[in-house]
């Protein structure tokens, strides 16, 4: 069902109101029941008034050219085809009463024109078959599918152009051929007797014919819409017209007289409804209009409260609209750029991402969300364009502030992480020598262990001690010798800087180094490596027994942690150390390696 407020509605789908429908149902039966009341007298001779139908024919005439151009412009108002086929039926109605009027008695001058008495009489036959076949053509298109739907602009020109211009032409040749022939058509008036119509049978075919197409409006459209009820109703008229006139069988009889009248309505019918429902719909569209207007508006105002910019571009890139905090982002007036092209304004944004997102946008009509920074203004936006029907529409606002205060929060947390990191190493230094501290040995050697065990690898401990240090410090005095203990702690930490050696300060002059999955013969070679390294850093230490450079004793051993020792590291510190003493009580600077 069509939709009764849509002011689109077309004329041909306004459903009735019951008020029409009674009003047109009352209507019908008050001309049936007129119609039938003059029956009686319908062929009794009645005034002949001259004047009468030339009347009669100029209120079809105007009435039926007025109806055909109402229709033809609710033809391209909607684009329902069946629209045009009426309006070109009325305009047939409407061009044939011309000749067909020319023709009747007593309107030209015959000694001009020749006798044409029977020529209006067939004009007349021609009219009323017209109109029929019109009415039957517009039933059958209202049903077909296709007649909504729209013709491609070319084709929909040549559809009515041919449509108007070939009811002229039909009625101008059909003109054209009963005059050239008129001597030749079966005169059927006399005088004004037309009863030889009637038993020719062309006049009761004529009338069938209108009957069916009556039949046929009826029962395609049944009512359902304003303009059927009083199209229905026109015909129904336009039946009774024939079958009066047929009836009567005289012009100027009562019945003459009363099929004029129908006629009259008939013409009168369609244009009233188009009149009426026209008016309608004009009101419905000013109200709509209004309304869009106030929509409209209400969009306006609710874009321009946004915070965020927006513009509107037209697929041809054309501003549409800028909100109020676009113009003052951008500064640029909302009424100056309107209609103007869009890169015109913005040849800063040719060959950036804004550029790529856009195009992509308009182009594949996907929606697309982005950040980017706007080198020539210096700032961040954040940007979302949607695909429109029109166009695209852009929101953005300029983000720059929370960016940046997020880039300083993210170098800020950074510097507090290294920081942390720092303080986290201070506190595993050795203060003296920088080299590990006591404590993270003992965390490192537990946690070696521990996986030793687990993964069933090798675990070395070493522990180095100076050789003769008290008599080092006391000859070439204590900060001397924290000189010393540097050089070496440095020195050996160096040496096995790419190993996984963990070198610590394990106290006073005494060092230690964990060496994970290493094993005995590995540990031999870096022992004798590390005792060379202190020695060849040749500090003098020249009070005897010194060896005249500053040396080492090592201790090492080496073990495979068995599952069940969890907890035991120290253990391997005793071993370590009683290696180291072996080394000390053998003649010191030299190494022990001792282990599985
Ligand atoms: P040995 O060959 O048997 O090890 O002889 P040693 O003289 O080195 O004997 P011992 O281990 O008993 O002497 C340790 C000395 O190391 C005592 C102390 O003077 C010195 N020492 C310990 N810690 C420091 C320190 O932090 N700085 C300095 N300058 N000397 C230290
Ligand atoms: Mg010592
Ligand atoms: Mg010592």
């Amino acid at each position: 069902m069509p939709d009764m407020k849509d002011p689109l509605t077309t004329i041909l789908k306004l459903p009735p109101t019951r008020k029409q429908t009674v009003i047109a149902t009352v209507v019908g039966l008050l001309i049936i029941g007129l119609s039938m009341s003059v029956l009686p007298y319908a062929q009794n001779h009645f005034l002949e008034v001259n004047a009468f139908y030339p009347l009669f024919i100029a209120w079809v005439l105007i009435g039926d050219f007025v109806t055909s151009h109402l229709f033809y412009i609710q033809y391209r108002a909607s684009g329902e085809k069946p629209l045009l086929i009426l309006s070109a039926t009325f305009l047939f109605t409407a061009l044939i009463v011309i000749p067909h009027a020319a023709a009747f008695p007593g309107i030209l001058p015959y000694h001009w024109v020749g006798n044409l008495e029977q020529l209006s009489l067939w004009l007349w036959l021609v009219w009323h078959i017209g109109y029929p076949i019109g009415i039957i053509k517009y039933s059958l298109h209202l049903k077909s599918e296709n007649s909504s739907q729209p013709l491609k602009m070319g084709r929909e020109k040549w559809l009515r152009g041919g449509m108007l211009l070939g009811t002229g032409a039909i009625v101008v040749i059909v003109t054209y051929l009963l005059y050239s022939y008129r001597a030749d058509l079966p005169a059927f008036l006399d005088g004004h007797n037309y009863e030889k119509l009637v038993y020719s049978g062309i006049g009761p075919a004529v009338a069938v014919l209108n009957v069916i197409a009556f039949t046929m409006l009826l029962l395609r459209t049944k009512f359902n819409s304003v303009l059927h009820i009083w199209l229905t109703l026109s015909v129904f008229t336009f039946c009774l017209d024939v079958i009066l006139t047929l009836y009567a069988g005289e012009r100027y009889s009562v019945g003459w007289y009363m099929a004029r009248f129908n006629a009259l309505l008939s013409a009168t019918a369609a244009l009233a409804v188009l009149f009426f429902e026209v008016n309608q719909l004009y009101i419905r569209l000013t109200r709509s209009q209004v309304q869009l207007k106030q929509s409209q508006a209400h969009l306006n105002n609710t874009l321009n409260s946004l915070s965020d910019c927006f513009v509107a571009l037209s697929n041809d890139w054309k501003y549409m609209f800028v909100n109020k905090s676009a113009e003052q982002f951008e500064g640029i007036s909302f009424i100056e750029v309107k209609g103007k092209h869009f890169w015109v304004f913005n040849t800063h944004l040719l060959d950036t991402q804004w550029y790529e997102h856009s195009m992509r946008t308009m182009t594949e009509k996907v929606r697309t969300e982005f950040l980017w920074f706007d080198e020539p203004k210096q700032r961040w936006l954040e940007t979302r364009m949607y695909p429109t029907e029109e166009g695209v529409s852009i929101f953005y606002r300029d983000v720059t502030l929370r960016i940046v205060s997020e880039q300083r929060m993210k170098e800020a947390n950074e510097k507090l992480q290294m920081a942390n990191r720092l303080l986290k190493d201070f506190s595993f230094r050795d203060g003296l020598t920088g080299v590990y501290n006591r404590r993270y040995f003992d965390q490192v050697l537990q946690q070696e262990w521990q996986s030793s065990g687990e993964a069933g690898t090798p675990l070395t401990l070493m522990l180095f001690d100076l050789d003769y240090f008290k008599l080092y410090n006391d000859t070439y005095g204590h900060q001397q010798g924290d000189e010393c203990l540097t050089s070496v702690a440095h020195a050996v930490r160096d040496a096995l800087s790419d190993s996984n050696a963990i070198v610590a300060r394990y106290g006073g002059e005494e060092f230690a180094i964990i060496l994970p999955h290493t094993d005995k013969m590995q540990a031999a070679i870096i022992a004798e490596a590390v005792r060379l390294t202190v020695e060849h850093l040749g500090i003098v230490h020249g009070v005897p027994p010194a060896f005249s450079v500053v040396t080492c004793s090592l201790g090492s051993f080496t073990m495979q942690v068995l599952p069940n020792q969890e907890g035991q590291e120290s253990s391997l510190i005793q071993l370590a150390d009683q290696a180291m003493y072996e080394a000390k009580q053998a003649g010191r600077n030299q190494v022990r390696i001792h282990g599985q």
